[in-house]
This record gives structure tokens, sequence and C-alpha cells, in this order.
């Protein structure tokens, strides 16, 4: 037989009761044409107060075929540390780990391409957005925050990465011995230094619910 590869992939979920489902469809859709790897997936829920954690479970129960974990914090702790949460809960056997949102604004359909440039050697396989189409605040309340981030942090991020990404198990390896506990998933990944490289895809707008992030959370994320 032939041996697979185990991957995970982390979804941190926050009142996604609208997204959660066809999240799920879309993106088995692409795996299941990944034929030679084992796949899982772990959601996170963080905290969420509408349906979120009881969709987790009906998936589960209804795709008894797939690998589907699920973790309930007990409050809104916020992306990063769901995402930090995601990786500690992440076992030894996986041999990479994909993060990805749970609004279909992280496109499985670069899945494929994530994994085959992991195949060609790189650690860290960072999605990059080609274009935005936020409204016009966001966009500049996005650009001052990343121009905060470089400006006061000494860490040169770019502009358009998302923490869309895979993360081979070395790296999930020394990410887990981080003590931080508030910590800034897509800095710490730069700044430790692996085989990187870039996919690009076209980012979509996120398809129900509304971006949980406010301009006061980006720029405390980014003076922290
Ligand atoms: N999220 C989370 N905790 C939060 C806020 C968001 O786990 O406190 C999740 C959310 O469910 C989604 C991802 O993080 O899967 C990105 O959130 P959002 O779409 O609100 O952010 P944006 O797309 O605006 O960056
Ligand atoms: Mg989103």
């Amino acid at each position: 037989m032939k041996y697979k590869k185990n991957v995970l992939i982390i979804v941190p979920a926050y009142n996604e009761e609208d997204n959660l489902r066809v999240f799920f469809e879309e993106t088995n859709k692409i795996i299941q044409n990944l034929e030679d790897y084992i796949w899982e997936f772990l959601f996170i829920d963080d905290g969420s107060d509408d349906s979120t954690w009881k969709i987790i479970d009906e998936i589960s129960n209804f795709h008894k075929s797939v690998n589907i974990k699920g973790v309930r914090l007990s409050r809104n702790f916020g992306k990063e540390l769901a995402l930090t949460a995601g990786i500690l809960e992440s076992a030894e056997e996986f041999s990479a780990v994909i993060i990805m949102d749970a609004d279909l604004q992280h496109p499985p359909s670069a899945i494929p391409q994530l994994v085959q440039q992991w195949e060609l050697g790189y650690q860290v396989v960072t999605a990059q957005r080609k274009s935005i189409r936020y409204s016009m605040w966001r966009e500049i309340g996005s650009n001052f925050f990343y121009f905060m981030l470089n400006h006061f942090s000494k860490l040169n991020i770019r502009q358009k990465a998302t923490d869309f990404r895979l993360l081979d198990k070395q790296v999930v390896k020394i990410l887990k011995t981080f003590p931080e506990r508030n910590r800034f998933f897509r800095g710490i990944v730069d700044w430790v230094g692996f085989k990187k490289t870039f996919v690009i895809f076209d980012s979509p707008i996120r398809i129900g619910g509304k971006s949980a992030f406010s301009f006061n959370g980006l720029f405390n994320l980014a003076v922290n």
C-alpha cells in the first residue's frame, strides 16, 4: 500500500453559521480530488454565540467518511488565539497543516497549489491576494495597519499576504514551542527562518455574516 501523508485543515470560526456548510462542501470537493493525502478538518469555535458549534457537530455527523474534529473555546479569544489553539491541538502525525478562514475568502481552489509548492520542498506556503474588494475605509485602515506594523516591529510583512497558508510539520513543531499566548501568526511564521514561497489567488468577498475585525482590533494587534 502506498504511504499517504496526513494533512490537517485548521479553521477558526466565530459566528460562522451562514458559511460553515458551504465552506465544508466546497473544501471537501477540492480535497477529495487530492487522493494522495489523508485529510482531516479541525474547526475551532472561537466562542461563537450563534449556532456555529451545532453546525460543526452536524457536519461531522453527516460526513462520517471524513475526519472532522471540533474544539470549542470557552469565550471569544480572537482569531490569533483560536489559530494558536488549533496549532497546539494538532497531532504530530500530520505532515502539514493548512490554516484558512471559514467564510470562503480563502478559496479552497488554492489548496492544490499550496500542496504542490510544499511537495517542491517549501515549508511555509502563503496564499497572496491578487485583488482586494473591500470598502475604501477598510483598505485605508489595512494599509495603515501594515505601515504601523512594519514601522514599529521591524518585521517586513508583505502587504497582501494572508494567513491562508500551509505549514510543514517542522514549522508546526517550532510554533508549538513558542511561549507567548498573544502571538501574531504572520509575523512569527515570517520571522522563523524556513523555506518559504507564495501562491496567488483572487480575493472574493465574504459569503455570509460580517467581518469580525474592527479598525481598533487591527490597531491593537499592530502596537502589541
Ligand atoms: N474569527 C475567529 N475569531 C474572531 C474573529 C474571527 O475565529 O474573533 C475567524 C472567522 O470566523 C474567520 C476568520 O477568523 O474564519 C477571519 O475572520 P473575518 O472574516 O471576520 O476577518 P477578515 O476576513 O475581515 O480578515
Ligand atoms: Mg473574512
